[in-house]
């Protein structure tokens, strides 16, 4: 057996390396240098912790989440790891003592910041120690183009040539092909091999739903399908951040706010509880998120529109990193397009970059009128193309039904035109539907020929046929006020070259529990007690320690405790996620309370 796989097995507790992990490690140990793009949850950190530990010397880990390197570290140390960081937040007496070991080479992997890497004092101190590896996370970070750049990062091109001699390996979830060249330029990995995993997280269910009753839909879901998981819900603003956290709360939950005007203090202690207790969901705007390293996030769910594909994948990606189902939900409607094109609007970005970010909002706005696999879409749109329809998004799980638009599209388009183009989709509606007001009589709109024209259709029908044609382009909205007018593709349309089918919309119906892609099948009755039982173990210990409660064991690693069984430490090592150390240190504890449920 390989050195790195006995590794794999007894420090980490895992059965067989993932993906093209096993080739990543096997580079690495052998002295290459790597540039791994995985999506969140693909499994990273084993990337470099592994040749850490194969490898002779200290491994040295850039990270920019300083607010992180606590809880990494100590879940290495779980694990029996020689692991420190050093960053701003450490006494110096502490950093004096973590330098020493570093430069004797005993402690096997040291998390730093970029700036701290980067001061000569420490650089110094590098060139005297034995040096294993360096680990640059967030790679994307070196790059301007990516939408985080961090220039400090910049600074670690002179890693290639100080150590010329020491493996190199970059890491990131985000990167497409502009800010990889940028992050293989700048930190002199023309030489590394590249190792590109598919952008798929197949064990998350998208689900997009036309919004009603926001509120309401929330609660549903989130009653019916994760009654006591963690999650998080994504809001645009502070105040419906408040808001939600606030009726979420009033339902029972444990619901957190999250926003960039609450205090320092009072994000930490948010983040830390959303961390460290179970269940926990946290209500927050787009500042939340970036590096969260929580495996066992159930749902994410968007009450806003996100504002890129981009930034709704790296949101939804946020679940299910252990790998276990979880939810991707979001709800959407007409008026999302309408606000966010007044924001890009309102904004103080260059026209140029306006037009990218109103290119932008089209294709997440064409995202959400899908009636073909979500999934499909998602992966075509960061350059996989051709896969197959995945039968675990909504539109798989459901098929919408789609109905010959053609007809309506025509007349919403002619009523547009005729009132002049500049009034918001409520007049449009209204005007259709032959409802009388004094403004449209003022303007000699009920005299129009297709004033009344949709009488036979619910407003809500007329609401959804003008979103889809947003959505798709046909019409375009005006930033300020919200008008409609007709885009240069409707042309086909309105010159009657041009069929439509559009979908009926249907409320947040949901994806029946038994339809939905199961790895982890729903605890039995008569299982809840030891289950719980497990639980509490594992929340107990991990008070003692600490440490949020994955870092004891994951769930995963809890239901298959719970499916086998174990009465003894051997049966117990064999379970996924128990390596040596965890198993002299909590196997006791896990059995006595298999053994006190055992009938
Ligand atoms: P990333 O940094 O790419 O987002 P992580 O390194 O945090 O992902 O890994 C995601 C989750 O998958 C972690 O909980 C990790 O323990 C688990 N994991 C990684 N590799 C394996 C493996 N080979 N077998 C089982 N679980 C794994
Ligand atoms: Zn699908």
């Amino acid at each position: 057996m390989s050195q790195a796989l006995t590794v794999l097995q007894q420090v980490f507790g895992y059965d067989a390396f993932r993906g093209q992990q096993a080739d990543i490690v096997d580079h690495v140990i052998d002295g290459g240098d790597a540039l791994v793009l995985m999506p969140t949850g693909g499994g990273k950190s084993l990337c470099y912790q592994i040749p850490a530990l194969c490898r002779d010397g200290v491994a040295i880990v850039v990270s920019p989440l300083i607010a992180l390197m606590a809880d990494q570290v100590a879940a290495l140390r779980e694990l029996g790891v020689k692991a420190a960081y050093l960053n701003s937040t450490l006494e110096p007496a502490e950093q004096q003592r973590i330098e020493a070991d570093l430069v004797a080479g005993e402690i096997d992997l040291v998390y730093v910041a970029p700036e701290r890497l980067l001061q000569p004092r420490m650089l110094d101190g590098l060139s005297r120690s034995p040096v294993s590896l360096f680990a640059i996370d967030e790679a994307h970070c070196v790059s301007q183009w990516g939408h985080d750049f961090r220039p400090e990062y910049r600074g670690l091109a002179c890693l290639a040539e100080r150590f010329p001699s020491v493996p190199r390996i970059a890491l990131t979830a985000t990167a497409d092909l502009r800010t990889r060249e940028e992050i293989i330029e700048q930190l002199g990995l023309q030489a590394a091999a590249h190792y590109v995993h598919s952008f798929d997280r197949p064990n998350i269910q998208y689900r997009v739903a036309e919004r009603g009753s926001a509120k309401q839909q929330l609660i549903d879901f989130i009653q019916r399908e994760h009654a006591s998981d963690a999650g998080i819900v994504y809001c645009l603003s502070r105040k419906k951040v408040e808001d939600t956290a606030e009726w979420l709360s009033a339902t029972g939950r444990e619901a957190l706010a999250y926003h960039a005007g609450l205090s320092p203090t009072l994000r930490a202690h948010n983040q830390a509880r959303f961390l460290r207790e179970e269940g926990v969901i946290v209500v927050a705007t787009v500042a939340f998120g970036m590096g969260i390293d929580k495996p066992d996030v159930r749902f994410v769910a968007h009450l806003d529109l996100p504002s890129s594909m981009e930034a709704y994948y790296q949101e939804t990606g946020r679940a299910g990193r252990d790998g276990q189902p979880a939810t991707a939900w979001m709800l959407y409607g007409l008026n999302d397009a309408v606000q966010r094109r007044r924001m890009i609007e309102q904004g103080a970005a260059s026209a140029e970059r306006k037009r990218v970010e109103h290119g932008k909002l089209n294709a997440i706005l064409a995202y959400c009128e899908l009636a073909s696999c979500r999934r499909i879409h998602l992966l075509a749109y960061f350059g996989e193309a051709n896969q197959a329809a995945c039968g675990n998004c909504d539109t798989c799980l459901n098929p919408p039904d789609t109905y010959d638009a053609t007809r309506y599209a025509r007349i919403a388009l002619s009523a547009i035109y005729r009132t002049g183009q500049r009034f918001g989709t409520g007049y449009i509606v209204d005007h259709l539907r032959g409802a009388h007001s004094d403004r449209a009589e003022s303007l000699g709109h009920d005299q129009l020929s297709t004033a009344g024209l949709g009488q036979d259709m619910a407003a809500k029908t007329w609401r959804s046929i003008l979103r889809q044609l947003v959505a798709l382009g046909y019409i375009e909205v005006e930033h300020a006020y919200g008008g409609l007018r007709l885009a240069e593709a409707c042309r086909g349309l309105l010159r009657g070259e041009e069929q439509l089918e559009l979908r009926v919309d249907r409320s947040a119906k949901r994806a029946s529990a038994a339809r939905l892609k199961k790895d982890l099948p729903p605890i039995e009755i008569e299982d809840e007690p030891l289950w719980e039982a497990l639980r509490q173990v594992r929340t107990d210990l991990a008070r003692e320690a600490d440490v949020p409660p994955y870092v004891i064991f994951h769930d995963a690693t809890l239901r298959h405790m719970l499916a086998e069984r174990p009465t003894d430490l051997d049966a117990l090592s064999r379970v996924p996620g128990v390596g040596d150390k965890k198993r002299d240190a909590y196997g006791r504890a896990f059995i006595a309370a298999i053994a006190e449920h055992a009938s």
